[in-house]
């Protein structure tokens, strides 16, 4: 089995697709976009 902290440095940082922010996975209600971006541009349900 492979070390789990490898498995998380292989993965690529979580960025904003809007502005490109870095993206807090703090809160992982946000998908691809900053909680800014979101507040401007609400997902359409
Ligand atoms: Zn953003």
């Amino acid at each position: 089995m492979k070390p789990v902290l490898e498995f998380f440095r292989q993965l690529p940082p979580k960025v904003c697709h809007q502005c490109g922010e870095k993206i807090d996975e703090q809160a992982d209600c946000y998908q691809n976009t900053c909680h800014r971006c979101v507040d401007e541009q609400p997902p359409v349900m």
